[in-house]
């Protein structure tokens, strides 16, 4: 019998859980899950949840029909139906109506449903998963919190928390996500924000009934950004001002962006943001390279940065550290990072995955795709090489 060995998987999102998904345990071995919210394993950022007193609990949906995701989802939510239509009809009722020809047809796979309720399903997989590698005698440990660092020593890595604590492992799995978006310098303040995800209450307090929000950037974030402001102030105009220098057939292909921009609710302008200062309150400062490369500068009262991750690669502490150790490859070219076969790193034994990894943005026919179930086969077989 060989040695046990100790797993740890760093990062709790959808592809901590195919990392989950395709771990090899055998009895007696440990499992590790670290992350801010291991508890919904799975759901990570992108499929969380809100709380019921938020508004725009649930108003954030997927951006592909329920029937592309992974397979067994839009079966699961037939089966749950009955459970989960009350539920989004109090919280997001625009949504039900959107449906309702998919939902009298009885075809699950073809609408998109919330996220929230997306990462609900991939936690019920993770945990059924837990129950399944403990049945079969694998030591489960879940441990609620961030990773620092993660070293070798005495033939083990050692993963630092946050909270100081080390923990000891054989070999480590890290998925902590994607790049947050493209920064332009004093971005951040009272009413400019760098995401919209998890400013949503700051956002809610600060927004003055009239005010146009502008959006710094055509990525899907803008897509989630309007679903927001229609869910906390179903009442009132959305007034969004979008800066794009781009094509972006997510937007485009969104019916209800589209509807809106037809109304002049959501207005488009050419543009790239080059340096945002939030001055004061109310007072975003922006200058912006627009038509034929003119740049112009204008105050805006709220702004929100939806510019992805851009031509920078803005990672968390825990990866720039893998980065400086030379585990982990930047690909300059791409402002990407470069795995090997496996998603393997170049210290043996931890492997890395997100959205930052460059075999994961690209495929060969150039179409960015980056559903779960691709990502399983891909650490079953060899990765896609790049175009
Ligand atoms: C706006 C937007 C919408 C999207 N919508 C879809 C969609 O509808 N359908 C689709 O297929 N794909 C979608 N994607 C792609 C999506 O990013 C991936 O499909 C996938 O959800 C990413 O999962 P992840 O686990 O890498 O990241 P995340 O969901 O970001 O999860 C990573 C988790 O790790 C945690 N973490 C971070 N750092 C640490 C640390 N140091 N220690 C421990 N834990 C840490 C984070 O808190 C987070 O919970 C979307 C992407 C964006 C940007």
């Amino acid at each position: 019998m060989g040695a046990r060995q100790h797993l740890a998987i760093i990062g709790d999102g959808a592809v901590a859980a195919a990392f989950l998904s395709v771990a090899r345990l055998v009895p007696g071995d440990r499992l590790t899950l670290i992350g801010p919210n291991v508890h919904r394993f799975g759901a990570g950022r992108f499929y969380a949840d809100h709380d019921a007193r938020h508004l725009w609990r649930l108003a954030y949906m997927l951006d592909r029909p329920n029937g592309e995701m992974t397979e067994g989802f839009a079966d699961w939510l037939a089966a749950e139906w009955p459970v989960l239509l009350p539920e989004i009809a109090v919280a997001q009722p625009l949504h039900v109506r959107r449906w309702s020809e998919a939902l009298s047809e009885g075809a699950f796979g073809d609408f998109a449903a919330p996220r929230a309720i997306y990462g609900r399903y991939l936690a019920r997989r993770s945990s059924e998963r837990l129950a399944k590698l403990v049945e079969d005698g694998v030591q489960v440990q879940l441990i609620t919190g961030l990773a620092t660092d993660l070293s070798r020593a005495d033939d083990q890595f050692r993963i630092t928390l946050a909270s100081g604590e080390v923990i000891k492992a054989d070999r480590v799995d890290v998925a902590t996500g994607g790049p947050a978006n493209q920064r332009f310098g004093v971005d951040a303040g009272p009413t400019a924000f760098t995401t919209l995800y998890d400013n949503e209450e700051a956002i809610a307090r600060v927004l003055k009934p009239g005010w146009e929000v502008t959006c710094l950037g055509a990525s899907t974030e803008v897509l989630d950004v309007m679903h927001f402001l229609r869910a906390a102030w179903p009442t009132q105009e959305l007034r969004l001002r979008v800066l794009r220098d781009r094509a972006t057939p997510a937007l485009d292909g969104d019916p209800e962006y589209r509807r809106l921009r037809a109304a002049g609710r959501i207005v488009e302008e050419v543009g790239r943001p080059i340096w945002v200062y939030a001055e004061s309150a109310g007072n975003v400062r922006l200058r912006i390279t627009g038509k034929e490369c003119q740049s112009q500068e204008k105050t805006v009262p709220l702004a929100i940065n939806t510019a992805g991750p851009g031509d920078q690669l803005l990672v968390d502490i825990l990866i720039s550290g893998m980065i400086a150790k030379g585990w982990l490859k930047l690909n300059s070219a791409q402002n990407r990072i470069d795995v090997g076969a496996r998603f393997a790193t170049d210290m043996d034994g931890v492997r890395y995955a997100s959205d930052a990894v460059a075999i994961l943005n690209r495929r060969p026919e150039g179409v960015v795709r980056q559903r779960v179930e691709e990502l399983v086969g891909s650490f079953e077989g060899d990765p896609i090489e790049t175009a």
